[in-house]
């Protein structure tokens, strides 16, 4: 069994260590809120002092985290995860952040001799409970094969995406659809309700033709055709439209740094500002439909 650094034990990171205990592993937590630290102290874990603390005397670190300054600031410097190490430990940082600080973590890692990956996840804190989400894995080959046994603790589909970075990039490039699409369906909907289709109907042609894609058939923005989707459930994430915003946000920087044309993804980021920044921000993000059928 692995000794694992466990750094940010939020909404997701919190199960993910929980199935790692689990599954029998030693793991060393630390986050700032010493509430999710109990959690996994109870659940058999140990607390560490610091994020530092956390990556010394271990064989792996798994970090969670919510942007691209934590993890640097967790990481890099003279009294960083990087710096504490023992030599040989891997380091698997499984946050949504930008494209560059991915590549420019990875490469601190690289120059001290570690082997890193970038693997953020989908799946939400459903997944993450049950085990059952998808790591898209940015790194070297070696460092991939290093990771996945203990990412198949926490997850059901391990995918090497490439170079360092490249995880991210997935990530941010598939939400980019999502956001786009979720966008597009609501559209739709608020259209035929204007021409008198009636939802179950568009939703019987559109999920068996040309217009069939995820954000219908699986999270169909209007309740009814799809038991499941949080439209069912007054729109409670889910997944927020917040954290939508903050994903587009990501497609879109990347879009800038790298020259691409992301037209559709600039105009859903715009939207998705301007519902969060009305009384969606905590909503699920395919609440969204509501501010386009009163705008
Ligand atoms: P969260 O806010 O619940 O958890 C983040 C944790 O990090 C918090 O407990 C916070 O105290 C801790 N933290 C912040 N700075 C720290 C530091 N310097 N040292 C130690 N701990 C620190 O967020 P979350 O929902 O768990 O999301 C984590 C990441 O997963 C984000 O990048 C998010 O985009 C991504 N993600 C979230 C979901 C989701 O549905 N929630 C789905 C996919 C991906």
């Amino acid at each position: 069994m692995a000794k694992i650094g466990f750094i940010g034990v939020g909404n997701m990171g919190g199960p993910m260590a929980l199935n790692l205990l689990n599954a029998g592993h030693n793991v060393k937590v630390f986050d700032l809120s010493e509430a999710a630290v109990k959690t996994c102290v109870d659940a058999g874990g140990e607390a560490a002092a610091s994020a530092s603390d956390a990556a010394k005397g271990v064989n792996i670190v798994v970090s969670m985290l919510p942007k691209g300054d934590h993890v640097r600031g967790v990481y890099l410097g003279d009294d960083g995860a990087l710096a504490a190490a023992d030599e040989g430990t891997l380091f698997i940082d499984c946050s949504t952040i930008d494209v560059a600080t991915a590549r420019e973590v990875a490469e601190a890692a690289a120059a001290r001799g570690m082997m890193m990956v970038d693997a953020p996840v989908s799946g939400g804190v459903g997944g993450a409970a049950a085990g059952t989400l998808t790591f898209m894995v940015g790194g070297p080959a070696g460092a991939f094969e290093a990771a996945k046994p203990v990412l198949e603790v926490m997850g059901a589909n391990i995918v090497h995406t490439g170079a360092s970075g490249n995880g991210q990039a997935a990530k941010i490039c598939n939400n980019m659809i999502l956001g786009i699409s979720m966008i597009a369906v609501s559209e739709a909907f608020v259209l035929g309700e204007k021409l008198g289709l009636d939802h179950q109907t568009l939703f019987d042609i559109a999920s068996t033709a040309s217009g069939q894609c995820w954000s219908l058939t699986t999270y169909c923005p209007v309740p009814g055709p799809v038991p499941t989707s949080p439209a069912n459930n007054d729109y409670k994430p889910g997944f927020t439209a917040q954290n939508m915003l903050k994903d587009l946000n990501l497609s879109q920087e990347a879009a800038k740094g790298y020259d691409a044309n992301t037209a559709l993804g600039a105009a859903a980021m715009a939207l998705y500002e301007k519902y969060a920044a009305s009384d969606g921000s905590e909503m699920d993000f395919s609440g969204i439909i509501n501010m386009i059928r009163e705008s």
